[in-house]
């Protein structure tokens, strides 16, 4: 097992834009760790460079203190656990796993592989299996067969680069949980890479969110949804997606689409000579206020719901709205950096399941402003 320390890491493709700009990470023995963020954000480049498949341009990588930026791939030993693919066809799974010390060439008796394997078919709960061929097993069996073989080596930790995206939706869940329960029964340092929130959300100890090549945010799952660092961070994590409404600051007044919201302290105190903030509130933050109590201090509004959408266990409403001709324009000047998310022009609500809220309807929503992140629209930074 291993700590993975990363210093001012950066990789550049010939003279290009960094993939990877100055990444700073300390990665504890035994932890699990998400490497998430769109595609091409530099997450597999990243980890390439911790297993040593792709050359670090500058900066430090050490495994237990230790540099090993100039160290072969077979020397770091960390092991890629790649899927299916990876598994001899023709061999059973006892010999799938042994496969690595076999080839160690007489470094390893026979009794002393049968000692491992056996040891690693224990922990994965493979023991009923060792005599099938991979092509019987199902895919979490076969993913646990990939993890034996790092397990037998003996690898300080495994490296996973997005080994569910082929899978359907259904496998994909139960592959999760696997991985899962497998990591923390073993307890050895996971990297994990994916473009899929629910993924990250689900895995990992801590989440690492990438975007272009720089670190956005590092944190617990609880922390990046419920504190996210910046506007770029609010978006990408949560499903539905945070809702950004454009407000016009005037003194102590919020100015959103539907209604003005008044702030006091802190927040007063960093709006303060702005013109113009986004507002993010959660769809699950608006409540429909016939069917569920709103606290005393909430913040209420009527607005007319355009679509509705019935899941059984939850239901949306989206609600059309148009920002300040002002706001928009100064946003529109502003959305390269925002990345088009402070144009948006639809509200998510996440109702209550009794809520009859209907199309046309017009919906009589509340909020607590304390559930309210306030983000600057020039850095994106969240204020609250
Ligand atoms: P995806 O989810 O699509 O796999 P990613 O986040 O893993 O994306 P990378 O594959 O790490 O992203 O790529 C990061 C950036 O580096 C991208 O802009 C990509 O085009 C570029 N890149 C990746 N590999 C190379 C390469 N071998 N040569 C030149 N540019 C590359």
């Amino acid at each position: 097992m291993s700590s993975i320390e990363l210093k001012h890491i950066v990789k550049k493709y010939g003279d290009g834009f960094p993939a990877v700009n100055d990444v700073n990470l300390d990665i504890k023995d035994g932890e699990f760790v998400i490497l998430v963020g769109p595609s091409g954000c530099g997450k597999s480049t990243l980890l390439r460079m911790i297993v040593g498949l792709e050359d670090i341009t500058s900066g430090e990588l050490d495994i237990d203190g230790k540099r090993v930026n100039d160290l072969a791939p077979r020397d770091r030993n960390l092991a890629m656990v790649f899927q299916n693919y990876a598994l001899y066809p023709h061999l059973t799974v006892y010999e799938n796993i042994a496969f690595p010390l076999r080839l160690q060439k007489g470094k390893h008796s026979d009794a002393e592989i049968d000692q491992k394997v056996r040891q690693a078919s224990d922990m994965l709960e493979l023991d009923e299996h060792l005599q099938r061929k991979p092509g019987n097993l199902s895919g979490g069996q076969r993913q646990r067969v990939a993890m034996g073989r790092a397990i037998v080596r003996e690898a300080d930790a495994f490296l996973f680069d997005e080994p569910l995206s082929n899978l359907d939706a259904k496998l994909r869940g139960q592959m999760r949980t696997e991985i899962a329960r497998m990591q923390r029964r073993l307890g050895i340092t996971t990297i994990y890479v994916t473009h899929d929130q629910t993924e990250a959300m689900t895995l990992g100890d801590r989440v690492c969110v990438l975007k272009r090549g720089v670190l956005q945010q590092v944190a617990s799952p609880r922390e990046l949804y419920e504190q996210p660092v910046n506007l770029f961070v609010a978006g990408f994590i949560g499903s539905p997606p945070m809702n950004f409404l454009p407000a016009r600051v005037d003194g102590n007044r919020l100015k959103l689409p539907f209604v003005d919201v008044p702030v006091d302290g802190e927040l007063a105190e960093k709006v303060k000579g702005k013109d113009v903030v986004i507002v993010g509130l959660r769809p699950e933050h608006l409540k429909d206020s016939t069917v569920e109590t709103a606290p005393e201090h909430s913040v209420k509004f009527n607005a007319v719901v355009d679509q509705t959408e019935w899941l059984g266990n939850e239901q949306y409403a989206y609600i059309p709205y148009e920002a300040d001709g002002a706001v928009r324009k100064q946003l529109e000047d502003l959305d390269r950096d925002l990345d088009g998310e402070g144009l948006r022009t639809q509200m998510i609500v996440n109702l209550d399941p009794r809520s009859r809220v209907i199309e046309g309807d017009e919906a009589r929503l509340a909020f607590d402003p304390a559930a309210m992140h306030v983000f600057d629209p020039h850095t994106g930074a969240n204020l609250t």
